[in-house]
C-alpha cells in the first residue's frame, strides 16, 4: 500500500500558514509501515482540487485529505468526493444531531448552513469529530472499475485532525492495530559509522525492531522501534535488542531516553557523594553551563571558571601558545580543584591557532582527582558549531570513564 497526502486551504498556498498536517501524517504512516509518495497542497479551488483528487485516486492506494470540510462555500472537499464517487450528498441524521448538540453546549443555535457538515457522499462512512463540528469522511474511489483508492478526509484544524486520525483512520489501515514502542540508547566516544559497523546486522533496514542511528553534537543515538500487536511484545523485543547492543558497545553507552552525558556523570558523582569543578578556556563557558543545567548540579557541581580569550589566567610570562599544552591543562585542573575544594576538576585549554594544510586546531583536556591527574590532546574539527559541545562532552567522558574504573 502506498499513500499520498493532500492539504487544502488557501491560507496554506498563500503562505499565511505552513502545512504541518502533512508532515505529522507522514510520520504516523511511516510508523505503521505505509510509505508516502506525494504531498500536495492546494488552494480552496474547485478545479485544482478535482485535478489533484483524480490524480491521487489513480496513483495511490490511500489518500489522506485535510481541510475543506468547513460549512462555508469555499469548503469543497465533501462535494468533490461525491463527484469523484459519482454519488449524491445525503444527510446523516446522527451527525446532524451531534453537530446541533455541539452548538447547544456552547449556548448557540446551529446556523442552517452547518447542515452541510452532516451530509456525506452516499455509501461513505462519516468519521466522528468529538471536538469540532466537521465530521470526516471515509470512502472508496474507484479508479478503473476494478480497483479503488481509499480516501480519508479530515478537518484542517490540527488538533481535530490528529484525534480523528488516531481514533478513526489509523485503526482502519492495514497495520493500524499495531503498537509501536521506542527506546533511545546514547553513546559517546566513537563516530556514527564506526558504531554502525560494530552493530552489524542490527541496523539492517526492515528489521523489527528497527535500529536507526542519529548523531547530534557528537552524541550518537541508537533509536530502536519495536512493532508488535501488544505493548508487552514490544517491550520484550526492545529488551532483547538493548541487551544485544549493550553487549556489543559496552562502555560506549552512557544513557537512555532523555539522559545526557553530563547528566549521567553528575548523577554518578552525587551517588558517590563527590563533586566536580571546571575551568574552561575553550568552550566559552559551554561546559560549565552544561554542568550547571543538570538535575544534580546542586549537589555535585562545585562551580566553574570561564577564562576569556584575552587570557589573563596564570598571567605571568606565558603566551597563549604556552597554555595549549598537556602540562598547562593538568596545571589548570589541579589549581581549579584546589580553589573549589572539589573531588574532581576538569580543564579545557584554549584552542591552538589553525595548523597545517587542513587548518586543524587542538586543545588539551585534563582531569584531576584524588588519584588521577591526566590530560589528553583533543582535535578540534573544522565544524565550529560542534567543536564546543564535542570538547565539553569529551571532557565529561574522561570523568565518566574514570568513575567506571573506580566502581
Ligand atoms: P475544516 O478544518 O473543518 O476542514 P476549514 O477548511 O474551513 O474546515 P480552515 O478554516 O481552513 O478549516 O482551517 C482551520 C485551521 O486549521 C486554520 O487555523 C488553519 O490554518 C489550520 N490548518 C488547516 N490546514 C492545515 C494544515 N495542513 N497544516 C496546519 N494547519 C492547518
Ligand atoms: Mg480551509
Amino acid at each position: 500500500m502506498n499513500a499520498e497526502i493532500i492539504a487544502i486551504g488557501s491560507e496554506l498556498t498563500s503562505g499565511a500558514k505552513l502545512d504541518t498536517n502533512s508532515q505529522w501524517l507522514s510520520v504516523e504512516l511511516s510508523e505503521i509501515g505505509i510509505p508516502v509518495k506525494y504531498h500536495s497542497t492546494m488552494a480552496d479551488d474547485r478545479d485544482a482540487m478535482l485535478e489533484v483528487f483524480r490524480t491521487a485516486a489513480n496513483r495511490s492506494d490511500l489518500v489522506l485529505v485535510t481541510g475543506g470540510l468547513g460549512p462555508t462555500l469555499d469548503d469543497l472537499t465533501r462535494e468533490l468526493l461525491a463527484e469523484l464517487t459519482g454519488t449524491e450528498l445525503v444527510l446523516d441524521e446522527p451527525s446532524l444531531a451531534f453537530i446541533r448538540d455541539m452548538f447547544e453546549k456552547r449556548g448557540r443555535v446551529m446556523p442552517e448552513r452547518n447542515d452541510i457538515q452532516a451530509k456525506f457522499p452516499a455509501g461513505s462512512t462519516p468519521l466522528p469529530n468529538p471536538i469540532g463540528t466537521a465530521p470526516g469522511i471515509w470512502c472508496e474511489v474507484s479508479r478503473d472499475g476494478r480497483t479503488s483508492a481509499l480516501f480519508a478526509a479530515m478537518p484542517g484544524v490540527p488538533s481535530e485532525m490528529k484525534r480523528m486520525f488516531a481514533e478513526q483512520v489509523r485503526p482502519r489501515l492495514p497495520g493500524g492495530q499495531q503498537v509501536i514502542r521506542r527506546l533511545d540508547i546514547h553513546c559517546f566516544g566513537q563516530g556514527e559509522s564506526a558504531i554502525e559497523e560494530m552493530l552489524g546486522d542490527l541496523t539492517a533496514r526492515g528489521r523489527n525492531p528497527e535500529v536507526g542511528i542519529t548523531a547530534s553534537k557528537a552524541t550518537i543515538t541508537l533509536r530502536i522501534a519495536a512493532q508488535a500487536d501488544s505493548i508487552d511484545a514490544c517491550n520484550r523485543m526492545l529488551a532483547e535488542s538493548r541487551q544485544q547492543i549493550c553487549a556489543t558497545l559496552g562502555d560506549l553507552i552512557f544513557g537512555e531516553q532523555s539522559e545526557t552525558l553530563e547528566g549521567t556523570v553528575l548523577k554518578r558523582l552525587a551517588e558517590r557523594g563527590q563533586t566536580v569543578a571546571i575551568v574552561d578556556a575553550g568552550t566559552f563557558g559551554l561546559i560549565c553551563q552544561m554542568a550547571a543545567a543538570t538535575p544534580h548540579s546542586a549537589t555535585s557541581f562545585s562551580g566553574g571558571t570561564v577564562v576569556g580569550t584575552a587570557l589573563k589566567y596564570q598571567a605571568g610570562s606565558g603566551t597563549q601558545a604556552d597554555l595549549v599544552t598537556e602540562q598547562s591543562a593538568r596545571q589548570m585542573a589541579i589549581e581549579c580543584r584546589e580553589s573549589f575544594g572539589s573531588s574532581f576538576a576538569l580543564a579545557i585549554t584554549p584552542y591552538s591557532e589553525p595548523d597545517g594544510d587542513d587548518g586543524l586546531r587542538k586543545c588539551y583536556l585534563a582531569l584531576a582527582g584524588p588519584d588521577i591527574c591526566a590530560a589528553h590532546e583533543h582535535q578540534i574539527l573544522n565544524d565550529m558549531s560542534i567543536a564546543g559541545p564535542r570538547a565539553a562532552k569529551t571532557a565529561f567522558n574522561m570523568l565518566r570513564r574514570h568513575l567506571l574504573t573506580r566502581e
